[in-house]
């Protein structure tokens, strides 16, 4: 057998396209699932492609592989991959590479770095993203690992990695950082995601309890929109989404899909990692929990009775049997709902991006946000046109504490701040929830007011607890005797 250049350990659905991918750049690579009947089934519909071959052992693997050895892990995350690499490690040599390109938590990334260091061996955490179809045509690719080992992988990962920029060549890869930083920056990514697609539900619901509209006729406003700054590939499946029909009834897919979200959890450690860092992201934990209150279907549907006679819901269930908004007036609400979901998503970028610069002050991960921006431009499920201006306002302003100092970012949320206000308030009025919305506007009111209102929280701990304060004429630390 000819040594492979590389192997790939976990036949599921991202591995095998992974290693489909790395075989159409012309790169052999060697397979092995630890279950072998996946093996025969991969190389029975795969394998008449000479840079496929199989290994039916980690031994066999490990002896059929160029050095230093190169073996990217893509098994379920958690504790198969420490076993994995408690079976692995013994078999390799000082100075080989092992890549973990699942979703692994990036404080075990930050463990199985330093324990594979102290073998001498090289540990990748890479985050990819993109999903199956990313995995096979050009993922979106976040590794985080020593200089020394990015260097020996960077012509393969730019090979297999999605294409971005002007002339479509830019890899979206880069060097992230040590350690745990891929991870950290894939799972930063993954929040991020979260509240995208939150933002868009809530002006979904706009569209359909406020303004009465079909899906189909709210399909045409996604494919427009998709053609301005909000242009991405979550509004263009939107718009696709909306225009389905189910097969069964007849009517559209998005009303017969029940309205309860799963998560795989990538949103909840953005979330935890924001408070153990003490970084404000609402909207992104907002987004997760509005996939927690999704589930409670069944007291939703129990308390949708015991306020039925709100006159909030009266006055909505009203205006959606009878035309409330003269055709100027839809106008208007459209155009106010998308600077407002422009100005959202603004803030809800600002947030990831702030969580990573702090992160990155954390760990020493030194992450640099415009090279971060631009490999998420394509192969992943945020990818969009905004990405572009997001990396030149980063480029530009060099050290940016938030994207909310961006001169061109500035711009935009200048010109939305009334229609947005309008839309949430709307929403309001008329009962509707929209958790992603409020909390971005809350969070961008909060962020430009230089006399927010902690001066009464401080005032209430030093009441009740002599946590002392500062004061705004002086320097120092006081207290107050407040009971007389
Ligand atoms: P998966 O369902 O997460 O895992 C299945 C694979 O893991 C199988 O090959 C299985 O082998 C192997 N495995 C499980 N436990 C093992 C153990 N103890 N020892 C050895 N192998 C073990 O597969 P997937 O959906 O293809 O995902 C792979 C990784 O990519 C995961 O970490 C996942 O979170 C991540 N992922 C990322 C994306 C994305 O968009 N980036 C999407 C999906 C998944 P057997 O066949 O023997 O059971």
């Amino acid at each position: 057998m000819q040594k492979a250049k590389i192997g790939l350990i976990g036949l599921a659905v991202m591995g095998a396209n992974l290693a489909r991918n790395l075989a159409s750049k012309n790169v052999p690579v060697l397979v092995f699932n630890r279950t072998a009947a996946k093996t025969d089934e991969f190389m029975k519909n795969f394998g008449s492609d000479p840079c496929l071959q199989a290994a039916y052992s980690l031994e066999e693997l490990v002896q059929n592989l160029e050095r230093p050895r190169k073996i990217i892990l893509m098994i379920q995350a958690g504790a198969p991959v420490d076993a994995m690499l408690d079976t692995l490690t013994p078999l390799l040599e000082k100075g080989d590479i092992v890549i973990d390109g699942g979703n692994s938590y990036f404080e075990d990334t930050r463990r199985r770095s330093a324990k594979l260091a102290e073998l001498g061996m090289e540990f990748v955490g890479m985050g990819v993203s993109g999903g199956e179809e990313g995995a096979l045509h050009g993922p979106s690719l976040m590794p985080g690992c020593t200089e020394k080992a990015y260097v020996q992988l960077e012509p393969m990962l730019q090979a297999i990695s999605a294409k971005a920029g002007e002339n479509g060549k830019e890899p979206c890869v880069t060097y992230i950082g040590t350690d745990g930083a891929g991870h950290y920056v894939k799972m930063v990514h993954n929040g991020i995601e979260y509240a995208d697609m939150q933002l868009i539900a809530d002006v979904y619901t706009i569209m359909r309890q406020v303004l009465c509209m079909e899906p189909e006729e709210m399909a045409k406003v996604w494919d427009e929109w998709n053609k301005g700054e909000l242009s991405s590939y979550l509004v263009e499946i939107t718009a696709n989404i909306l225009k389905k029909k189910d097969g069964e009834t007849g009517k559209a897919m998005v009303d017969v899909i029940l309205d309860v979200a799963k998560q795989k959890g990538t949103g909840r450690w953005t979330s935890m990692s924001a408070l153990e860092l003490g970084v404000a992201t609402p909207t992104i934990t907002e987004a997760v929990f509005a996939r927690n209150m999704s589930t409670y279907k069944e007291e939703r549907t129990a308390l949708e009775k015991v306020y039925a006679e709100l006159p909030e819901v009266l006055e909505a269930a009203a205006c959606c049997r009878k035309e409330t908004f003269t055709a100027e007036e839809k106008a208007q609400l459209l155009e106010d709902l998308r600077n407002t979901l422009y100005a959202a998503k603004i803030c809800a970028y600002a947030q990831g991006f702030n969580l990573l610069g702090t992160a990155s002050e954390t760990y020493g991960w030194n992450l640099q946000m415009d090279q971060i921006s631009k490999i998420w431009r394509n192969g992943c499920i945020i990818r969009a046109r905004f990405l572009d201006d997001v990396s030149e306002s980063f480029a530009k302003q060099a050290g940016m504490k938030n994207l909310l100092f961006s001169d061109f970012f500035a711009e935009a949320l200048k010109k939305a701040r009334a229609g947005w206000g309008r839309v949430v308030a709307l929403a309001a009025e008329r009962g509707v929830s929209v958790v992603a919305l409020s909390s971005a506007l809350s969070y961008f009111d909060a962020y430009r007011t230089a006399s927010g209102n902690a001066n009464v929280l401080q005032a209430q701990r030093d009441y009740f607890g002599a946590h002392t304060y500062q004061r705004v004429d002086k320097e120092g630390t006081f207290h107050t005797e407040w009971m007389e």
